[in-house]
């Protein structure tokens, strides 16, 4: 918009409560206002960077008997421990397309958090959304297609607190890359912003998602966790969000201004350099005495840190078991310090307690149905029985020193099953592929040899000449930006194979007329060769599919289970066909912070394919299956005549700011009380000492202090944003049959033309998983909601219909349509 982006200058939206927050709200009012000043502060402000057992922890109210919040890394599992089990990761749920796996896993993952005593899980991922392939820490996500994105947050965060554990939907937003990630000033438009970075966060907020992590880079010139745009505005009163809000680890930069543009708990605490060592801590307490964080605001923190925790706490979650593990031994030791940095209070912080219970069932399922078969040509695939094969890669073998060798996965040696980085949980066990296929291989009498270098071409060659069938691997990796391996700083250098691989996949297939191709990458790989080498009569993409993976994988080779992985995202001939690009070097001059304009808009992976006219290797949505579907007899109706009313969502004003409980000024009672002894270098609420006039105050012009009651967005209203949003205007009917001689899993895929040149050819707003018999038909429904055929409208500050005829595409991937409809203009 012009002038900068709307909503600065407003105060920071208060939490209200409402669907499905308000038990949690009564309690947590109930509790805040129990709270003296520097109790509040604590539960705000985590005690310093490993200065307790968690990768983050809060503060406690020791006067009740409350102890503060354990965070703990990741999306795929609990990190920094034993007796976790380490999940697939997010694009490989987001590979099956199912929203029954993708909630299990988020229920199994949210059980070992609990069983470990943490408090809040940090994941799922939705930054990076996936805007150029190369960025590092995509695979945490799902897809950079916001829709499926959407549904995988929704399905985790949902599943992750029926566990009783908060979900952490992460980072938020725009950190689309680690080179620079802490200093980066994205420059976006309101409708891209909408339609597509901030379409997940707003699926995850209506899921109920108890908070959300702001990220490292800047937006239009302010960092993510002082961003009154992107916090204030979008997330607290367009979205409705009712939890809270965190730092990532050391993203805070400012005091009174990061909390009057709506960050609610600082992470890891400290780091800050001046009076005070943290941001927070005894400096908000003495800037709520100051009066320049007003008491509401403070409040309001701590009332939706308390109503996140109330909403899972409940029920039979309602007592919270004890952190019985230290993120910061290494997980085979059991007695340790309490305080690790102050190296005190020695005693059994370890307990190895194991939560795996029958997890590795669902790891297992998730990476069979995750695997993505992109050819098989001559009826390769499914394995039979073959007299021979060879196995030939380093991606086949066990990682030397055992799957845990190297700390945070950083070191690509043997297979590869998660990226690098936070986000990695320790393996108890790795299958590797080797181990299930020698396995495989004794059962059916198939004589096995096992080529372990990529290196060694001629003995590759040698042993792909004599083989029935020749399993050639190869991986691709990336993480994040605090590990280099292989000189890729976090992002990927390129899109070609790590190790040689491409090199050792032409020579087998030079030397085998049935080879097998299989891949562990973070992403797409430039893959042309392979799809048009003649001898390349498999390609299966298995992602990382975490401790499972060869079982997972020989599951689906021999045809135990038939594959209904799609692709999450497009395939290219080159880092170019994808139009947006990674900015691995800032452009002069070195003084400003690096800038990026998302200037491509809407327009990525797919989206911007179809619009360049650029054919890709294999498309979004694309996956082979042992069997054939069809599909037949598409109808559309729509659903109201006329449509349900869209009104504003909010459109009304909220309650004045409220407080709870009195603030006793006097400075003794926001000291360190007489006798205490603390521990160094923790993190305290207490003021140095009484307060000092010649502290000059940071005075924050943009923000507002102001308490009174504050107009609701138009856009607004619930959770998720206006709930008419939500209304289904369009029913979609077809069949889908299975044609083949197997039993088979489809996903149909449903793609919207929203119409106009602003829009892309065709965007995903649907999807299912039909099981069927052999020669089974049944029917399937599509849902479409005002939100699904609505394009932001940056000078109403709304959703809204465009004119423009609109069509709907039934497919069984992004290109391959086979069945399609105008939608009936609404009345
Ligand atoms: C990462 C977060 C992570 C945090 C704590 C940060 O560097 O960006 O994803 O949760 O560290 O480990």
């Amino acid at each position: 918009a012009q002038g900068g982006p709307p909503g600065v200058g407003f105060p920071s939206p208060w939490g209200v409560g409402g669907h499905g927050w308000d038990e949690a709200y009564e309690k947590a009012r109930d509790f805040v206002g129990k709270l003296t000043l520097v109790e509040k502060v604590n539960l705000t402000t985590g005690t310093g960077w490993m200065t307790d057992r968690c990768i983050g922890m809060t503060g406690s109210v020791p006067r009740l008997g409350f102890r503060g919040f354990c965070l703990e890394d990741g999306p795929l599992g609990v990190r920094y421990t034993d007796g976790n089990s380490a999940f697939p990761a997010g694009i490989n749920v987001a590979a099956t397309w199912s929203r029954d796996l993708m909630r299990r896993r988020g229920v199994a993952m949210g059980e070992e958090f609990r069983g470990k005593g943490i408090d809040v899980q940090l994941g799922p991922v939705a930054g990076p959304l996936g805007r150029v392939p190369a960025g590092g820490r995509n695979w945490e996500g799902f897809s950079p297609d916001p829709y499926l994105t959407g549904v995988g947050m929704a399905e985790t965060v949902q599943g992750i607190q029926s566990a009783g554990v908060i979900a952490c939907a992460k980072h938020y937003i725009l950190n689309e890359q680690e080179h620079y990630r802490g200093s980066v000033d994205v420059t976006i438009d309101d409708r891209t912003m909408h339609e597509l970075y901030l379409w997940p966060f707003a699926d995850a907020v209506r899921a109920g998602v108890g908070s959300v992590m702001c990220s490292y880079n800047k937006i239009g010139g302010e960092y993510s966790c002082d961003n009154e745009w992107t916090t204030n505005y979008l997330l607290k009163n367009e979205l409705n969000f009712q939890g809270f809000v965190m730092s990532d680890w050391n993203a805070q930069h400012t005091d009174a201004r990061s909390a009057l543009a709506g960050l609610d708990m600082t992470m890891p605490g400290d780091g800050a350099r001046g009076y005070y060592t943290s941001f927070w801590g005894g400096s908000l307490t003495e800037l709520v005495l100051r009066g320049e964080v007003p008491q509401w605001r403070l409040d309001d923190m701590v009332v939706r840190i308390m109503a996140a925790y109330y909403k899972v706490n409940t029920g039979k979650f309602a007592t919270r078991p004890e952190i019985n593990f230290s993120a910061w031994m290494s997980p085979n030791q059991t007695v340790g310090p309490l305080y690790f940095k102050a190296n005190s209070t020695i005693t059994e912080v370890n307990k190895h307690v194991n939560v795996q219970a029958d997890h590795a069932e669902l790891i297992r399922e998730i990476g069979a149905k995750s695997i993505v078969l992109l050819k098989n040509v001559n009826q390769t695939l499914p394995l039979v029985k073959p007299g021979s094969i060879a196995v030939i890669g380093e991606d086949a073998q066990d990682i030397p020193g055992g799957p845990n060798a190297c700390e945070d996965r950083r070191c690509n040696n043997g297979t590869l099953a998660m990226g690098y980085g936070s986000a990695t949980a320790n393996f108890p066990y790795l299958i590797s592929p080797i181990m299930a296929i020698r396995k495989q291989a004794e059962a059916d009498n198939t004589s096995l040899v096992n080529i372990e270098s990529n290196w060694d071409l001629d003995a590759a060659r040698q042993a792909a000449s004599k083989a029935e069938v020749a399993l050639v691997f190869a991986n691709a990796n990336s993480g994040e930006g605090f590990i280099t391996i292989d000189g890729n700083n976090g992002d990927r250098n390129n899109l070609t194979l790590w190790n040689g691989g491409d090199d050792l996949i032409r020579a087998v297939a030079g030397a085998n007329p049935n080879t097998v191709v299989v891949l562990h990458t973070v992403g797409p790989v430039i893959l042309d060769y392979a799809k048009a080498h003649p001898n390349i009569t498999a390609i299966l993409w298995a992602g990382l599919p975490g401790q499972e993976s060869g079982s997972s994988l020989a599951d689906v080779l021999y045809g135990r289970v038939n594959p209904q992985g799609r692709s999450p995202f497009t395939w290219g001939r080159s880092a170019a066909d994808y139009g947006a690009q990674l900015m691995y070097k800032a452009p002069p001059p070195s003084s400003s912070p690096p800038a990026q304009n998302f200037s491509e808009g809407v327009f990525i992976d797919y989206r911007y394919f179809q619009r360049a006219h650029i054919g890709p290797v294999y498309e979004f949505g694309f996956g082979l299956s042992y069997t054939r579907f069809r599909y037949a007899n598409l109808t559309v109706e729509t659903t109201h005549e006329p449509p349900p009313p869209y009104g504003p969502g909010g459109g009304v004003m909220t309650p004045a700011a409220p407080t709870f409980g009195e603030i006793d000024k006097a400075a003794a009672a926001n000291m360190q009380p007489e006798g205490f002894r603390p521990v160094k270098p923790y993190v305290y609420p207490w003021i140095n000492g009484p307060l000092d006039p010649r502290r000059p105050n940071v005075s924050q012009p943009t923000t507002t202090t102001n308490g009174s009651a504050q107009p609701i967005l138009p856009a607004g209203g619930a959770p998720g944003g206006n709930p008419g949003l939500y209304d289904v205007l369009y029913t979609l009917n077809f069949f889908v049959t299975n044609e083949g001689k197997v039993a088979g899993t489809d996903i149909p895929q449903l793609y919207v033309q929203l119409g106009g040149d602003e829009n892309p050819w065709g965007v995903l707003r649907g999807f299912d998983e039909v099981s069927l018999e052999p020669g089974e038909t049944k029917p399937v429904t599509f849902n479409l909601t005002r939100r699904d055929v609505s394009n932001w409208d940056t000078e109403k500050q709304d959703w809204v219909i465009n004119g423009h005829e609109k069509f709907v595409f039934v497919g069984y991937s992004s290109t391959a349509i086979a069945l399609n409809s105008s939608l009936p203009a609404l009345k």
